[in-house]
């Protein structure tokens, strides 16, 4: 594409800002959407997609609510923010959600559908999840595909995130770069993705806590949206 065809492009459409925000959402719950609405406000996003992930035939025995059931509680808490989409990338073709999904590839096909001049990919991670990165399928290209905004969580030290990169991926020190956002706010830059850290935000709600209070018919009031509570209670969910 010339320089002239891009601007063209960018002129009919202005670039787009999109987050991914994957997990199992077993239930989504307000610690989740804590996390995406303070990205939201630091990066202001046009979309923020959360992506149920799919359950692999393999893991059909480990303990997870069935796709149909996170989806609809993802689409329920969805329905309050104009800009968060529920996401079927990782459904599979039938929508069962039993195929096994590598979030390079579901990276590779959010690329793909937001291709226009500028647009950008973000990718939201709690830093639990983050630290276990390394054995995610091609996690050093996955890193280059996109920025990463890292949600810290108690206990969890900025040094030990950066660790997890590997030191051939990160980019010099670039004084322009390093003006633009204080360190704190910056794991690192590589070279044409940076990693960002999010502070501050992260609860101590998990869905292990909701799923156990569910269980023993304890109340999950404030701990996900009152949709959720209301679909967890009517289909029985957890118990
Ligand atoms: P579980 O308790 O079942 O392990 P979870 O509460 O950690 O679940 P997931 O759906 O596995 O929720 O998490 C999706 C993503 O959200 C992960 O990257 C995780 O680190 C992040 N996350 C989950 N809970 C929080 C929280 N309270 N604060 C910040 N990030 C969170």
């Amino acid at each position: 594409m010339t320089i002239a065809q891009a601007h063209r492009t960018a002129a009919k459409h202005p670039p787009r800002r999109v987050a991914l925000f994957g997990g199992s959402f077993d239930p989504i719950h307000s610690g989740h959407l804590a996390v995406a609405r303070a990205a939201d406000r630091r990066f202001n996003f046009d979309e923020i997609h959360f992506i149920p992930a799919s359950r692999p035939p393999h893991k059909l025995k480990q303990h997870l609510a069935p796709f149909p059931h996170r989806f609809a509680m993802a689409s329920l808490a969805c329905a309050e923010h104009p800009h968060f989409v529920p996401s079927l990338a990782e459904a599979g073709e039938d929508f069962a959600g039993t195929q096994l999904h590598y979030s390079v590839d579901t990276v590779r096909y959010f690329r793909h559908a937001y291709n226009h001049h500028g647009d950008r990919i973000y990718f939201i991670i709690g830093a639990d999840a983050f630290l276990d990165i390394p054995v995610w399928k091609e996690y050093d290209t996955l890193l280059g595909l996109c920025d990463f905004i890292v949600a810290n969580r108690p206990g969890i030290r900025a040094e030990a995130l950066r660790l997890v990169i590997p030191p051939d991926l990160i980019a010099r020190p670039d004084a322009k770069k390093e003006a633009e956002q204080s360190p704190s706010q910056v794991i690192a830059h590589l070279r044409g993705t940076s990693i960002y850290l999010l502070e501050n935000i992260s609860s101590e709600v998990s869905a292990t806590d909701i799923r156990r209070r569910a269980n023993r018919g304890q109340s999950i009031h404030g701990l996900v949206s009152v949709r959720v509570e209301e679909y967890i209670l009517k289909q029985g969910l957890y118990r």
